[in-house]
């Protein structure tokens, strides 16, 4: 292979590790498990991305992920649409 084919494999192995950082901070993932997708995603390129988009890892239990919020006065879960807490009865919006 020329230069330009390894160059082409880098980007491309770069672009995706990054993208899989990328997906998998917004599906919830921090800290090292950020790191690791970046290295999957640069060793397995697409496929790594592939693995990314398809896990869902922490999408509900992440705060501020928007699905699921929390009592402003007692810290209970409160179902999506829910106008009122279920423990204390506190207006949730
Ligand atoms: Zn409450």
């Amino acid at each position: 292979m020329d230069l330009s084919s390894w160059i082409f494999i880098l980007v491309m192995s770069a672009g995706c590790g990054i993208a899989c950082m990328v997906i998998a901070r917004a599906k919830g993932y921090r800290g090292t498990a950020i790191l690791g997708w970046l290295a999957a995603g640069m060793i397995f390129s697409i496929f790594g991305l592939i693995a990314v988009i398809l896990t869902s890892h922490g999408l509900a239990a992440a705060p501020g992920a928007g699905a699921y919020a929390a009592c402003p006065h007692c810290g209970a879960p409160l179902p999506p649409r829910a106008s009122r807490c279920t423990q204390c009865g506190v207006e949730a919006r």
